[in-house]
């Protein structure tokens, strides 16, 4: 059974603290949407599902579901 890191709701502020929590390289990350707006980016292949980032998130914005 594999897990992953997933955006809940719209609580997200964008603070970038998920990605500074995550011990594997590039699998949460800002992505440009439209050119400027930014997202929150989830690689599940990358994401070991932990659950670092959703401790750390302030927003409450992240769970770990199964992929
Ligand atoms: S820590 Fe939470 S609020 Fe901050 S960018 Fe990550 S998901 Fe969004
Ligand atoms: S669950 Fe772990 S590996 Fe996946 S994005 Fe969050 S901190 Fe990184």
């Amino acid at each position: 059974m594999y897990y992953t890191a997933s955006l809940k709701g719209d609580e997200c502020n964008r603070c970038g603290v998920c990605i500074l929590s995550c011990p594997e390289a590039n699998a949460i990350k800002l992505i440009k949407l439209n050119g400027k707006a930014k997202e929150i980016e989830i690689c599940e292949l990358r994401c070991k599902g932990c659950g670092l980032c959703v401790e750390m998130c302030p927003q409450a914005a992240l769970e770990v579901v199964q992929r």
